[in-house]
């Protein structure tokens, strides 16, 4: 399958399609949409960063657009459930892209928050609904959301709901629901325990494994090199004067980080921009068209301005700052492995961002290989154990600030150091 017309999908998605910048269906995609569409459940075991979302995600907008109803409040036609409040966001994320040119209405709910915003959004009607399973069940029990007439129910990251003691809450979800309905369910393993709870779920299901082997992250060379924070510009310049590094996304986490990364790279002489949210669309798309095109070497990005990139032959995804969620790290490295190219990511990790690296082994089941002979290795960062290895509370937000070193002036003066993530 090379293309996403041969998927059936009507106009308004496709259109949404190219406007993300995808040229063709991912295996699981190119597999699941047309059974999907039909109606058919699915049994699909698939990591994240190989596309599942929206092989899930195309096929009910798609369903709900052709039986168009009118629910009474608070009353979703699609429930989707995943294990945290991240992935919720992410699928949420994905409803607004691939339905943009839709009118349905999605709600994303999840528990830490308060619940009122959540409530009044569900009171002004929901097709579909993302929610997290205790959140789900705390608005079901107060009469804040019915799931009786849910025709489309999808599980995601089931193994990970298992791990995380979600099991009861979940059942008592599916007990709720209506036994005529099309069911979805995705795990990136199937020991027993998921295997068990899928054959309560999914009726004849179609079957669809992208294998271990194959997922983009297979395939992409990590590797890991522990830098204090002041040290990350200077590590940077010196791995950029490897020629072969010729098509580079660096991450920031943060939009003037992002900015004054790239300042700083080309004071040094290295061709770079910034892309973020707040730039324009228009600024965007011709910074894109730079890289794509050579002019830029280096593109800096923060994680939502990445979104949809779609560029061939990046040559190296370089983390300057881990995210706090292990999943953002597939994400991000998947730019570098695209249309079955491999690729290498290199992470810089000082010792408080220690405990993301350790959440995104245990995402990725794996060791990432450390880098230990470069002429900024910090041994602190590497042990970094407990308190050390955590970012300090939200209250320290200011007093975590300090100024930047070596690298050229940032223009704010600095002031946007004052975020939570930098210790004293
Ligand atoms: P997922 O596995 O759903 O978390 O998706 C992983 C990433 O792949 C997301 O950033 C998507 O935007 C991106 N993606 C999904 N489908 C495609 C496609 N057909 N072509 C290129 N990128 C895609």
């Amino acid at each position: 399958m090379d293309s996403f017309e041969e998927l059936r999908l009507i106009e308004p998605l496709q259109r949404s399609i190219r406007d993300e910048g995808y040229t063709k269906p991912t295996p699981i995609q190119a597999q699941s949409i047309i059974p999907l569409l039909e109606g058919r459940d699915i049994l699909g075991c698939a990591q994240t960063g190989t596309g599942k979302t929206a092989a899930f995600m195309l096929p009910i907008l798609q369903r709900l657009m052709e039986t168009r109803k009118v629910m009474p409040r608070s009353t979703p036609r699609a429930l989707i459930l995943a294990p945290t409040r991240e992935l919720a966001a992410q699928i949420g994320d994905s409803i607004h892209a691939y339905g943009k040119y839709l009118m349905l209405k999605s709600v994303v709910i999840f528990g830490g928050v308060g619940q009122q915003a959540q409530v009044q959004a569900l009171s002004r009607g929901v097709d579909i609904l993302v929610a997290t399973p205790g959140r789900l069940l705390d608005l079901m029990n107060q009469g804040h959301v019915r799931i009786s007439e849910v025709e489309i129910f999808v599980l995601d990251e089931a193994d990970r709901m298992l791990d995380m003691g979600f099991i009861r809450d979940i059942q008592r979800i599916i007990s709720k629901l209506p036994a005529r309905r099309q069911s979805m369910f995705f795990s990136a393993t199937l020991e027993p325990k998921v295997v068990e709870l899928a054959r309560t779920l999914v009726h004849d299901p179609i079957h669809v494994t992208i294998s271990p082997e194959t997922p983009t992250v297979e395939r992409i060379e990590q590797s890991v090199y522990f830098v204090d924070k002041d040290k990350k510009d200077a590590l940077l310049v010196k791995l950029l004067t490897n020629p072969a590094m010729s098509r580079v996304i660096v991450f920031t986490q943060m939009k003037h980080v992002a900015n004054r990364v790239s300042i700083m790279l080309t004071h040094a002489g290295i061709r770079a921009d910034a892309i973020h949210g707040n730039k324009s669309q228009g600024a965007r798309i011709a910074s894109l068209e730079a890289f794509r095109g050579g002019r830029v070497r280096v593109l800096v990005a923060t994680d939502i301005a990445a979104r949809g990139i779609d560029v061939e032959g990046v040559t190296q995804v370089i983390n300057y700052e881990l995210p706090n969620e292990p999943e953002t790290y597939v994400h991000r490295i998947g730019r570098t492995a695209r249309a079955d190219a491999s690729g290498e990511a290199i992470s810089f990790c000082s010792g408080f961002e220690k405990s993301y690296l350790q959440s995104i082994e245990r995402l990725i089941r794996k060791q990432i290989p450390v880098v230990l002979h470069h002429p900024y290795h910090s041994t602190s960062a590497m042990n970094a154990t407990g308190a050390a290895s955590r970012p300090p509370p939200k209250g320290n937000q200011q007093r975590g600030f300090r100024k930047s070193f070596g690298g050229p002036k940032n223009r704010s003066g600095g002031k946007h150091f004052g975020h939570g993530r930098f210790r004293k």
